[in-house]
């Protein structure tokens, strides 16, 4: 039986670059030694970061006045690191979309920090993107907002206008997933086990001018001393660097983060419509707020929801249950998600629709 992982982290990777990495895995490059093997202070994996970092910045276009961190702890630990780098004695601004967000929020409240939560979309149960208020607060220390909200399955179109004010990004789950631009950001955070690697990596894309505002005092969370010492004043988490440098890699074979969106707007595009056409399968978030790499959808009917996860899981499609939070369904079609799923999937569903007395 064929398996096609739903999940929406950790999530599938591109079985090209789990074969490459099988194919290295004892004998990285004639060094008789595995990646997770060697020092991190080798030259070996020296060159291995150093080349991650410079596929990254080709694929994002990020500009040379950005730093680009290696890092660890998820992008949960960038809840507190971003309001302890960049709001000290200042108030930030939050945009409120889900689950993730009111994480964030509770982050930068645990600190201390002053926060103003200026656009909501609690209202509707977080199926929409709420529009920010015409006018921002410039004395803020920046605006924080969830790009691709995971749980709900919403996404911003566009990046808003905040002026001066830098927007902090939560791209979790859609980096390299859209064509953002990275100057339209101060800083963006990503755990890595969505879009581009396995868990324990946490990418994080800041514009220099915001580090070193602040002392702080615990290292290890110090943006400016993690970028001085280049992720290595500590070790890093080598392998998982290694696979993200094999995943950049492949995005770039992909045509690169605009050729692997449009795959994957064709991806969520059949999807969505599968779902418009049914008369069982709708869809709980508007149309223009919908994510391309999560896809939630419901019968409207708890009991049936249940029924379809148990045949759809016995039918080898793996981690469609919706998330405990929201229930029903939900696919994540990231990157390295296969179209061949998406047309399972959907052929999966019209079966069950006809078993259930649809059309
Ligand atoms: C998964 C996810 C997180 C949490 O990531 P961890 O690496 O587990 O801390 C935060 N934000 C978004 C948008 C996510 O998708």
């Amino acid at each position: 039986m064929t398996i096609y992982n739903f999940s929406a982290g950790p999530a599938v990777l591109p079985k090209a670059v789990l074969e490459k990495a099988q194919s290295e895995l004892l004998d990285y490059k004639g060094s008789g030694m595995s990646v997770m093997e060697l020092s991190h202070r080798s030259s070996w994996f020296e060159a291995i970061i150093q080349d991650a970092e410079q596929l990254l910045r080709e694929l994002m276009a990020i500009p040379d006045h950005y730093q680009v961190l290696f890092l660890q702890g998820g992008a949960s630990l960038q809840f507190t690191m971003v309001p302890m780098n960049l709001a000290q004695g200042k108030k930030a601004l939050y945009v409120n979309t889900g689950s993730w967000s009111k994480k964030a929020i509770s982050g930068a409240k645990a600190l201390g920090v002053e926060v103003e939560v200026i656009a909501s979309s609690e209202d509707k149960q977080f199926t929409y993107i709420p529009e920010l208020p015409e006018t921002i607060d410039q004395e803020a220390a920046y605006v924080h907002i969830t790009t691709n909200n995971t749980i709900e399955g919403t996404a911003f179109a566009k990046i808003p206008d905040c002026g001066a004010v830098p927007i902090v990004a939560d791209m979790s789950s859609n980096i390299l997933a859209n064509d953002y631009k990275v100057e339209d950001f101060g800083l963006i955070y990503a755990g890595a086990q969505k879009n581009i690697g396995p868990a324990g990596l946490t990418v994080v894309i800041v514009r220099e001018d915001l580090l070193g505002q602040t002392e702080i005092a615990a290292p290890m969370l110090d943006y400016k001393l993690q970028a001085d010492n280049h992720s290595l004043y500590n070790t890093p988490p080598t392998f998982a660097i290694y696979i993200a440098k094999l995943v950049f890699e492949w995005v770039k074979e992909q045509g690169g983060v605009a050729g692997i969106t449009e795959q994957d707007r064709v991806k969520a595009g059949r999807l969505y419509q599968a779902i418009e056409e049914s008369g069982l399968f709708q869809s709980p978030v508007e149309k223009d707020s919908r994510s391309l790499t999560n896809v939630p959808f419901i019968t409207g009917d708890a009991e049936l929801d249940k029924q379809f996860n148990a045949e759809a899981l016995a039918a080898g499609f793996e981690n469609l249950k919706g998330h405990r939070s929201v229930g029903g369904m939900r696919a994540s079609l990231y990157n390295a998600f296969p179209i061949e799923g998406v047309d399972a999937l959907i052929a999966f569903m019209k079966k069950f629709e006809q078993d259930n007395g649809g059309k």
